[in-house]
């Protein structure tokens, strides 16, 4: 167990965590925060951001990058885990990790989200050889090849558009005949002449030998099932919450996202969360980064009464 009691212990690196930790280190908080992957969260899987204000263009990675060097530069200290648990005990919280324990007067939980799976046959088999849930990461293994992406939001849109830098063609797969996505990006995706788009269709199975070569589709309309070929999967069908590691906690709701109020405060005193993890979250860069500097400024409030509380009782 390490000796230190940190002010904050902030789960999750991505653009809330880091924004919580510019804040809560530069209130000469004493902060900790963890990360189990690269610093960035879903920044690292999106080529290009063109709606964080003072950005017009900047891609993913260089955001992400910029916000961990600013996350460090006022004290906050940084470190690679991934925790298990954590237990609230009143005054402190105690953090699980794979081979850490660490203390803390207050936590915020950033930990975001993971990409749905569909859950067919073919999917974990072909896994890493044609299926993926990543453009930014795969997209360029498929050089001219031809390409399927399943889902009609806002990643399904954007992805399919950045996949014809690689493929020679890249097919659209929507359960309905209309995309959530926003209306400019799918109007960026029809005008592309390297996108086709098939809707009120899904996918039964992905199918291949070695490698992916082909999607069993079926048509919701008419039942009809046909056989797609193909280079490639991507899946973008939407998110999980990143939040097993709580579930003792009780403060999910049933499908595992964190209920909070809107200073981000959970319903156990000290414990916060923000960006994608809450329930109802707007899931932009922004509203994260927003999240991030609203639960910072509660968090300096609760350890501030905290301690003068603990001072009080010193003297009483
Ligand atoms: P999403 O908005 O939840 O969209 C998921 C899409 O997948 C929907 O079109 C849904 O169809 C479809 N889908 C779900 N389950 C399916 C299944 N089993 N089979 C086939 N299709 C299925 O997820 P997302 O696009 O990953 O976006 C997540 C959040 O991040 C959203 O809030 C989004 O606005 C945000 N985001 C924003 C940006 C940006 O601002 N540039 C970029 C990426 C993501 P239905 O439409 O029929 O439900």
């Amino acid at each position: 167990m390490s000796d230190s009691i940190y002010d904050v212990i902030i789960i999750g690196a991505g653009p809330g965590g880091m924004t919580a930790a510019v804040y809560t280190s530069r209130a000469n908080l004493k902060t900790l925060l963890l990360e189990r992957g690269v610093p960035g969260g879903q920044l690292q899987n999106t080529e290009e951001i063109e709606n964080f204000p003072s950005y017009s263009h900047i891609s993913g990675p260089d955001l992400a990058q910029n916000m961990f060097e600013h996350s460090l530069k006022f004290g906050a200290e940084y470190g690679q885990a991934n925790v298990q648990n954590i237990v609230d005990e009143g005054s402190i919280k105690v953090v699980y990790t794979d081979n850490q324990v660490y203390r803390a007067k207050s936590i915020i939980i950033a930990t975001g989200t993971k990409y749905k799976k569909l859950g067919i046959p073919g999917e974990e088999e072909f896994a890493g050889r044609g299926v993926s849930w990543c453009a930014v990461c795969d997209g360029a293994f498929f050089k001219e090849k031809e390409l399927v992406v399943v889902g009609g939001g806002d990643s399904a849109v954007e992805e399919s558009i950045f996949l014809t830098k690689f493929a020679s063609k890249v097919t659209v797969l929507h359960r309905r005949d209309r995309f959530r996505a926003q209306p400019i990006l799918v109007d960026r995706m029809v005008k592309n002449a390297k996108v086709d788009i098939v809707y009120n269709t899904v996918v039964k199975e992905i199918v291949g030998e070695n490698k992916v070569n082909s999607v069993l589709l079926e048509n919701v309309k008419t039942g009809e099932v046909t056989t797609f070929p193909t280079d490639g999967v991507f899946e973008y069908i939407g998110m999980n919450p990143v939040s097993d590691f709580v579930k003792n906690l009780n403060i999910t709701d049933e499908e595992g996202w964190i209920i909070t109020d809107q200073r981000m405060k959970t319903n156990i005193p000290g414990i916060y969360a923000i960006g994608d993890i809450r329930k109802d979250a707007v899931r932009q860069v922004v509203t994260a980064t927003g999240d991030g500097c609203m639960a910072a400024i509660e968090v300096q409030q609760y350890v501030e009464n905290l301690n003068a509380e603990s001072a009080k009782s010193l003297l009483s």
